[in-house]
Formats: C-alpha cells, sequence, structure tokens
C-alpha cells in the first residue's frame, strides 16, 4: 500500500531539474511565479492593520520594526536584524482654522511635519496671499510681521508625479521663508490632486536659528475658498495648530536577505515610517510589501532548488524615517554594513503597476539593462531613455557608487492619497500589486545572478 502511493507520488512529480543558472531565464521564471502569488498583498494588509500610522520615532513605528523583523523571518529571510538611529520627535495636536466675521467658515486643514505651535487659545491674524514661492521670496523683510501667509498654487496631475517634484519646496521650504519675514502663520494649498475635502501633510523644515511658526496643508476645496475670499476683501483667521516637539526619538532599520556565494550586495527596499493621518497603505507600506514580497518569491525558488543561491546578496531593508529624514536611514544602513552595494532599487511610489523602466549603470551594462526590457515587456513595462532617479532610501548607495535602476509606478492617482487620511488598504488594487512584485522580483533577481558591472563608474 505504501509502496503503491509512494510510486503513485512519484510519477505525479515533475522530475527534478537542474536550477535555472541563466540570471534572464531566472528572471523569466520569478516574474511567472510571482504573477500566479500574491506575495505582498498579505504583507501590506497586515502591516497597515495590525500596526496602522508609523510616524517616525512614535511608539507604533518601533512595534512595525518588531513586526517587521517578524515578517521577514517567517518570510524565509537571512541575518533578520533593526539598526537604531536618532531622529527628532513630533506629535500632531489640535489643528481647526476659522474665518472671523458674518459667516465664520470652518477651513480644513492639517499641520506640516514639524510645525511650530500657536498658543493653544488660537491667533487671531489677517491673511495675506502669494502665487507662488518667488512671489513670497520677493515680499520685503518684515513686511509680513503678524500676518498669516497663504501661498495657493495648484499641483498638476502626471504619471510620473513631476508636479510635486517640482513645486514641493512650497511645503518644505516656504514656513521658514515665511518665519524670516516675521509671518505668524503659514498655510498653503495641499500639495495633492483629487477633490477630496482631506488636507495633505508632509516635512516641513525650519534651519538652526530661525524659529518653526505654525504651518499647515489646507485642502485643495479649502484653499480653492480661501482663495475666492481674499478675491473679495480682508480675510482674518482663528487658527489653532498645536503639535509639540518632544525632543530626540529614536527610528530604525530593519535588514534582511538571501545571502549570495560572493561579496556584493544588491539593495532593495522601501520606508517603514509613515505619516499619521492614514495607515500609510501606498506610502509606503506597498513599497515594503512589493519589495519584501519579491524578495520572498526569490526566496522559495532559491530554497526550493528551481534557482542557485545568487552570486550576490539580495538584501532588503524597511528603512526607517524617510519622510522627515529622507536619506538618513540608506546612509545609516551603509555605516553598519560595509560590503559593496553594486545595485539598488527602491519602492517608494505606491501600489499601483509600474510602467517604465529607467536606470543609471555603467555604460558598458546596457546590453544587460535591454535584456531586462525584454523580461519586463510581458508586464507592460517599456525602457525609457530618461536617467533612473533612485529615491531617498538609497540615495546613499547611489552616491556612493551603485547602480540603479527604477521601476516606475503610475502615479496618476498617488497624489489623491499621498500623506492624506485617505491613504488606507482599500485604495490598492491587488493585480497592479502582483504586477509590480513580478517586476521586482525579476529585476532583483537579474541583478543578483549576474556577473555584469553595474556601476557606473569607480566605487567612491
Ligand atoms: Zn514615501
Amino acid at each position: 500500500m505504501r509502496a503503491i502511493a509512494t510510486a503513485v507520488l512519484m510519477m505525479a512529480m515533475p522530475a527534478l531539474a537542474a536550477p535555472v543558472r541563466d540570471p534572464v531565464a531566472g528572471a523569466a521564471l520569478l516574474r511567472d511565479r510571482a504573477l500566479a502569488e500574491n506575495s505582498a498583498l498579505a504583507i501590506v494588509t497586515g502591516l497597515t492593520t495590525e500596526i496602522g500610522p508609523r510616524l517616525a520615532a512614535s511608539v507604533p513605528e518601533a512595534h512595525a520594526r518588531d513586526w517587521m523583523a517578524a515578517e521577514m523571518t517567517a518570510l524565509g529571510l537571512a541575518k533578520v536584524h533593526i539598526q537604531t538611529f536618532a531622529v527628532p520627535h513630533w506629535e500632531r495636536g489640535v489643528e481647526t482654522a476659522t474665518t472671523i466675521g458674518p459667516n465664520p467658515q470652518r477651513l480644513m486643514l492639517t499641520a506640516l511635519g514639524y510645525s511650530g505651535a500657536t498658543p493653544d487659545a488660537g491667533l487671531d491674524a489677517d491673511v495675506v496671499q502669494f502665487a507662488d514661492l518667488d512671489a513670497l521670496k520677493a515680499a520685503p523683510a518684515g513686511s509680513l510681521a503678524g500676518k498669516i501667509v497663504f501661498i495657493d498654487h495648484e499641483m498638476r496631475r502626471a504619471q510620473d508625479g513631476s508636479s510635486y517634484g517640482a513645486f514641493n519646496a512650497i511645503r518644505t521650504a516656504g514656513p521658514a521663508i515665511a518665519a524670516d519675514k516675521g509671518a505668524a502663520a503659514y498655510l498653503h494649498r495641499s500639495l495633492a490632486t483629487g477633490p477630496a475635502r482631506l488636507p495633505h501633510t508632509g516635512v516641513t523644515r525650519f534651519p538652526d536659528g530661525t524659529k518653526p511658526i505654525p504651518a499647515a496643508a489646507l485642502s485643495v476645496p479649502d484653499a480653492k475658498q480661501l482663495a475666492r475670499l481674499v478675491a473679495l476683501g480682508p480675510v482674518r483667521l482663528h487658527l489653532v495648530l498645536t503639535p509639540r516637539d518632544l525632543g530626540p526619538g529614536t527610528s530604525g532599520n530593519v535588514v534582511g536577505e538571501i545571502t549570495g556565494t560572493g561579496p556584493d550586495v544588491v539593495l532593495t527596499g522601501g520606508h517603514l515610517d509613515s505619516w499619521d493621518l492614514g495607515t500609510g497603505a501606498i506610502d509606503d507600506a506597498s513599497g515594503v510589501a512589493i519589495t519584501l514580497g519579491a524578495t520572498k518569491v526569490i526566496a522559495d525558488a532559491v530554497k526550493t532548488g528551481a534557482l542557485p543561491r545568487p552570486k550576490r546578496t539580495i538584501r532588503m531593508v524597511a528603512f526607517g524615517d524617510e519622510e522627515a529624514q529622507g536619506p538618513l536611514g540608506g546612509a545609516t544602513y551603509l555605516k553598519g554594513h560595509p560590503e559593496p552595494v553594486v545595485f539598488a532599487v527602491e519602492a517608494d511610489f505606491g501600489a499601483d503597476r509600474v510602467w517604465s523602466l529607467r536606470s543609471r549603470v555603467a555604460p558598458a551594462a546596457a546590453p544587460a539593462v535591454a535584456a531586462l526590457a525584454r523580461v519586463l515587456a510581458p508586464l507592460g513595462i517599456a525602457p525609457s531613455p530618461l536617467p533612473a532617479f533612485g529615491g531617498e532610501d538609497i540615495a546613499a548607495a547611489v552616491q556612493g557608487g551603485a547602480g540603479v535602476v527604477d521601476l516606475a509606478q503610475d502615479g496618476t492617482h498617488y497624489f489623491d492619497l499621498h500623506h492624506s487620511a485617505d491613504d488606507t488598504l482599500d485604495k490598492i488594487d491587488p493585480q497592479a500589486l502582483t504586477q509590480a512584485v513580478a517586476a521586482y522580483a525579476a529585476t532583483l533577481w537579474w541583478a543578483a545572478n549576474s556577473d555584469v558591472e553595474f556601476r557606473p563608474g569607480p566605487p567612491h
């Protein structure tokens, strides 16, 4: 009985094939395996449901690190560990704005990250509107004393998100410019697309020597309303913003790997921290889930012998505090991990489909990139002549000489949700997420199991 069962089982099993050694053939195999399972959805669901918002230096961000370390271990990654680093700790408070006059109107707004505070009772001040940052810069010193500066500037919808890159200094630098000219507070139209009456937060920066003033983003509809009111005549606002600066805190990276046979490293990941208004599902639980999901598909294929151990270590990092500190998580990773990073690709642009492949690699690696493009073509991904941008989390590695590609995701709807309370799991299309996992799994394997020198110049 037992012998018959064994014989039947053996007939049902395919003959044990030798591992696929060609990096391009291996990439195609992983692409198809990733499409057949949905390795990222469970990760993004778990992280955004069991933990939720993950503001840098908060207790939930620390819980997210432990959650992520357990998840990486469960998915088969080796050498899982946490690297902590110091960051400022800031916390949102009460936030309201109301027009003063015969018809008081409540405006929907939210404090920018690291904003200063009004008195608890709020402040009353006149609004001075500017069209853009250059107009604010041109205002004479001291001319804004005691005023609420308001910049009403439109962000346009674009597949590549370029309007955000072009105009985000309105949020990051505008408040400090207004503060230096004596303003009492700063408001701007959210860096956002879409008609939702939800404001979009994000970091703002006050250089040493500039005292932080209260700074907030209005929802797009509320900014338009305020601009119409200003066009009718002087507007005075009652503004209450009571965030708190809690001093130094702790953030951290979670690191795991598929160990290669050689010394080189292929670096990937996304950022674990998020803003506090939503659950950070698209920014950036999705990026962590896409890259970890891709790593999991590779780990499974290596474990079962379908693929050999890669030549280069695939190192997956869930980076700490990207939202406020930008490249610090990536720089901290490099300090603790001296092995050469020869290639890097990060995911930090939501949960939508990858549509474009951009690269910045050694000229001699161009044929290899063309081969990768052929593997990605069935996913609807086209090669772009533009150079890869990289991203904050891998910026330090790229600066150190790593070759880089962008698997550019469709950002047409990204800024409807980004940094707002609407950044939640229900917005994710599981099929689009899976397509992105397939693209990352193929790309990581192609880079890790190849002999190609991707670094554009000598290591720095
Ligand atoms: Zn992000």
